[in-house]
């Protein structure tokens, strides 16, 4: 199983800010720590192209990006002080995705990017700690150098995968799915091709039963010649921001089904990891590790 890791995914951001960076080192040295992954299976991925980039962003947007041109609101929403190592360390994170789901198709089974799920990226706006689109770039690509006709986007996390419901609206060979919580953030949702808002409080049997329902009948309809799956652990009911009732045991469940689903039907997966907000950071990289376990289960 190869996995996308690059020492710049952990970005020195200032205090105060949310997002828990270190989580990408604690993560990697706890896969190895408990033998998950080893050492030879993690693989650093180059920078992306800004031709390639651009195949989901506005040309402008990305020019006022690269230079630091934002205004001051652009910054706020970004979730992310402008700086150039954080447009290089997206640049790198886009192409930790696209290189996974390249290496995926060429194996037949699942890769993870130690990063990336950015579906709050618009084409010409960041959101949420989302510059870029990671699943929206690797998409188009994959279709424009006909690799794969039709893609499943399955997005777990508890935000709803607002950017990549919009810049994918027009595209019938993508189909997205997002299952998240109804009253949480972003609060303007847009609409995926299946959207399933969940109430606060679910319970993991509810969500699982959810996850079931829809997820056979996705697969079955599109016949995805991939799957690109946001594993985000704010589903955990231990969550700051994620107000869902889903133990450690049910998030597992949730990771294991997905990969199920596709390793049965040989269908290759891409996993980015997405959000994860539970105050103690450990709770965190243990749901992630379950996460790698799971993927190595389902195709061995
Ligand atoms: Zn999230």
């Amino acid at each position: 199983m190869d996995v996308a890791y690059a020492p710049c995914y952990v970005l020195d951001v200032p205090e105060g800010h949310r997002f828990p960076m270190q989580k990408y080192a604690l993560l990697k040295a706890q896969l190895l720590h408990e033998g998950v992954v080893e050492e030879g299976h993690f693989f650093t991925p180059g920078i992306m192209s800004e031709d390639t980039l651009l195949l989901a962003h506005d040309a402008e947007y990305w020019r006022r990006t690269r230079d630091g041109l934002w205004s001051r609101s652009e910054e706020r929403r970004s979730g992310f002080p402008w700086s150039t190592t954080m447009v290089e360390r997206e640049r790198v994170i886009m192409q930790g995705t696209l290189e996974c789901a390249e290496r995926c198709l060429a194996s037949g089974t699942v890769t993870m990017n130690i990063a990336g799920g950015t579906h709050h990226a618009y084409a010409d706006r960041a959101e949420g700690f989302c510059i870029l689109n990671d699943f929206a770039i690797a998409s188009f690509h994959l279709l424009q150098k006909q690799i794969v006709k039709q893609v499943l986007i399955v997005d777990c996390d508890v935000h709803q995968g607002n950017g990549s419901a919009l810049i994918l609206a027009d595209e019938p060979r993508v189909t997205t799915f997002s299952m998240h919580g109804a009253s949480n953030y972003p609060l303007h949702k847009e609409q995926s091709d299946v959207d399933v808002p969940l109430l606060d409080g679910t319970s993991d049997e509810v969500y699982l039963h959810l996850l079931a329902e829809h997820l056979d009948r996705l697969i079955r309809d599109t016949c995805p010649d991939i799957v690109m799956y946001q594993c985000g652990v704010d589903i955990l009911s231990t969550d700051k921001l994620g107000r869902l009732g889903v133990s450690m045991q049910g998030c597992a469940e949730r990771d294991r089904m997905v990969f199920d689903a596709c390793s049965t039907r040989d269908i290759p997966v891409v996993c980015a990891m997405g959000g994860g907000y539970s105050p103690d950071v450990n709770t965190v990289v243990q749901a992630h590790v379950n996460t790698f376990r799971a993927a190595q289960d389902a195709w061995t």
